[in-house]
């Protein structure tokens, strides 16, 4: 039980420090810093307990595989960059999208993802 601790904890480090929505393979590669023998599969299982206790919640974006993102977090939305393929977080809203459609329509929800480079492969160019 003490190796499961350490896991998960090494995992939820992961999300402290990086704040952003991560794939598995993301989050095997940053915990490994800690856990240098941690495997892939030890890491799917946690992300799903973790998801199971309401720690993590799932992102599902266009044509990706699922990514996990802390479980706390308000209304936002997500940035991913074309260069690195790393998601990140919009915090920002437009609001009142029932200007966006027809007259008569009611917009009850939505979800918007931005595409482009991120700070630092923009910086690389
Ligand atoms: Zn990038
Ligand atoms: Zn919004």
């Amino acid at each position: 039980m003490i190796r499961n601790t350490r896991q998960r904890d090494a995992i939820r480090q992961v999300f402290c420090e990086l704040r952003r929505p991560l794939s598995p393979q993301e989050v095997l590669e940053q915990a490994r810093r800690r856990l240098p023998r941690l495997g892939l599969a030890t890491v799917y299982r946690n992300l799903k307990a973790m998801e199971e206790d309401g720690w993590l919640s799932t992102v599902q974006l266009p044509g990706r595989p699922l990514l996990y993102e802390r479980a706390d977090k308000q209304h936002h939305h997500y940035f991913e960059c074309r260069a690195c393929h790393r998601v990140y977080d919009v915090p920002a809203c437009p609001r009142n999208l029932n200007r966006l459609v027809p007259q008569g329509f009611e917009v009850e929800q939505h979800e918007i993802v931005l595409y482009g480079r991120c700070h630092a492969c923009a910086a690389r160019d």
